[in-house]
């Protein structure tokens, strides 16, 4: 399929001052669209410039969610290459929340082919400051102007594009999260392993009350036994547990993070014993009260690795490694953004040039 391809005639200015761009604030020049109607398919594939989407009130998305989406970045090296990190999993992940959601599939290797093709157009709006990058966000909409409930016919696929500023401008600072006991993110079986607005709806508001009592986000335990630690915000979380790395197993709650899966890749690759398991928050706390929790951190593509400093566990403060960040986490973080910027060897085959 070809991509269309229309260019805009009122260019935005670029923001000047990088160190004020924040997370998601400005967007570029062009966004692509393409549409699904049933019986033709995904077609028409077109870069266009940004602008509004027309769409009816009775637009499905609006009233029952069919809606997925990913998030990764394009990272400027310093030789002026652009960098893709471990993209094709981002796609193949989009595809199995389309599945999930019963959106009709993408082909993965023309999703990567439009990102690309978006991208190189507007690489000039890719920042060049220390840890700034371009995030990318493709998604997949229902649009049937019908209020009922079944899978949409007519779908729009769309990808628009972010510059983004560096998530730690003054270093590293380990966050304090509260665990949450009264909401819950997702539940086996529901939609919380894939990426749907409707789980980020859910979570808003234990993250507003989280944030009043001043923390940064909310420890999600399971929905059943609320015992088993799930995710940190829209993060996965990790702990180092007398030398071993522990993270919650995926068993169909806890979104597949593909800095999760980096990251256990990389510490074993180190020689470090990383385990796959449920993990309660008593077992983190009795970690804690004996000495024997090192570290904990939780990932994602956004802020790559987060440290945590403090846990709220029901009146109780647990206080991780005096509040400072770790050495593995410490670690992690510099190789993962190494690799993602191309300042270290990319062993694992993971970047991907423009
Ligand atoms: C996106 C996301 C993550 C992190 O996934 P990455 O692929 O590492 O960015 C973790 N948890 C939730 C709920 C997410 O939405």
């Amino acid at each position: 399929m070809n991509i269309s391809m229309q260019t805009t005639t009122a260019p935005k200015p670029k923001p000047q001052d990088e160190s004020k761009l924040g997370f998601g604030q400005v967007f570029t020049d062009h966004m692509f669209l393409m549409n699904y109607d049933e019986g033709e398919g995904w077609h028409d594939p077109r870069i266009v410039p940004y602008g509004k989407i027309e769409l009816d009130p009775a637009a499905m998305c609006l009233h029952y969610g069919q809606e997925v989406f990913e998030g990764l970045k394009a990272y400027r090296s310093a030789q002026g290459k652009v960098l893709f990190f471990r993209p094709e999993q981002n796609m193949q992940r989009l595809n199995k929340s389309c599945e999930r959601l019963c959106i009709p599939m993408l082909d993965e290797d023309f999703a990567l082919e439009a990102m690309k093709a978006l991208v190189n157009l507007d690489q000039d709006w890719i920042p060049r400051a220390e840890g700034t990058s371009l995030y990318i966000r493709p998604f997949v909409f229902a649009i049937d102007p019908a209020v009922g409930v079944h899978p949409g016919k007519h779908l729009i696929f769309a990808i628009i594009l972010s510059p983004v500023g560096a998530y730690y401008p003054e270093g590293i600072n380990p966050v304090r999260i509260l665990v949450e006991t009264t909401y819950v993110r997702a539940v086996r079986g529901g939609m919380g392993n894939v990426k749907s607005a409707g789980n980020y709806a859910s979570s808003l508001k234990a993250q507003g009350e989280a944030s009043k009592l001043g923390y940064s986000q909310v420890m999600w335990l399971d929905a059943i036994e609320r015992k088993y630690i799930e995710e940190v915000g829209a993060m996965n979380v990790f702990f180092v547990v007398d030398g071993e790395v522990i993270t919650p197993a995926l068993e169909g709650s806890i979104l597949p993070g593909i800095t999760r899966l980096s990251s256990i890749e990389l510490l074993r690759s180190w020689g470090l014993t990383v385990t796959e398991r449920r993990i309660s928050i008593d077992e983190v706390a009795a970690a804690a009260a004996a000495g024997t929790l090192e570290e904990a951190f939780g990932t994602g593509t956004a802020v790559v690795v987060t440290p945590i400093g403090e846990l709220k566990v029901g009146q109780e403060d647990v206080v991780i490694n005096n509040g400072r960040i770790g050495a593995v986490t410490q670690r992690l973080y510099d190789e993962l953004t190494g690799i993602q910027w191309g300042r270290t060897p990319d062993t694992f085959g993971w970047v991907t040039p423009l």
